[in-house]
């Protein structure tokens, strides 16, 4: 059972995956953004610029724009659309249980509710798609680490 359901799993990832890779969410730039920040990934050759504003303690709004592969960019649609709204603590919190699903190779049953995200998490398989898949949460972190540095 176990392993038709895994099956059906990776169906259903590779179908999330390619709707944001091919419909992707908070495509663009901010207006009047706190932070920019890019990334780019030598090894696959993506780039992500992602932007970002926050406000009382929020990340109001965020978009990116870039090119790469499938894996990096559903990967920033996904996280766009994840990490918007959300309270501070909130997106960094969901950053490092990103990062536990994905490099430090965590159960995703202790990592919580991931939703959709947890459709990357065939690429901890594979090395370099790890680093596609996270290219746009580094981005998005040192962008936020550049608008809270600047307002504290
Ligand atoms: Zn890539």
């Amino acid at each position: 059972m176990a392993e038709v359901s895994g099956a059906v799993d990776d169906e259903l990832y590779r179908e999330i995956l390619l709707d944001h890779y091919r419909h992707p969410r908070h495509r663009g730039e901010v207006e009047a953004p706190s932070a920019t920040a890019h990334g780019h990934n030598p090894l696959c050759g993506d780039e992500v610029d992602v932007s970002l504003r926050l406000r009382d303690g929020e990340l109001q709004q965020v978009a990116f724009q870039g090119q790469g592969c499938s894996i990096s960019m559903a990967s920033a649609s996904m996280m766009a659309e994840e990490v918007e709204g959300r309270p501070l603590p909130e997106v960094h919190d969901l950053i490092s249980r990103f990062r536990g699903l994905l490099v430090e190779g965590r159960d995703p049953a202790e990592l919580g509710d991931l939703g959709d995200l947890e459709a990357l998490s065939g690429v901890r398989k594979y090395l370099a798609r790890v680093k596609c898949a996270m290219l746009p949460w580094v981005a998005l972190e040192e962008g936020l680490s550049r608008a809270e540095g600047e307002r504290g």
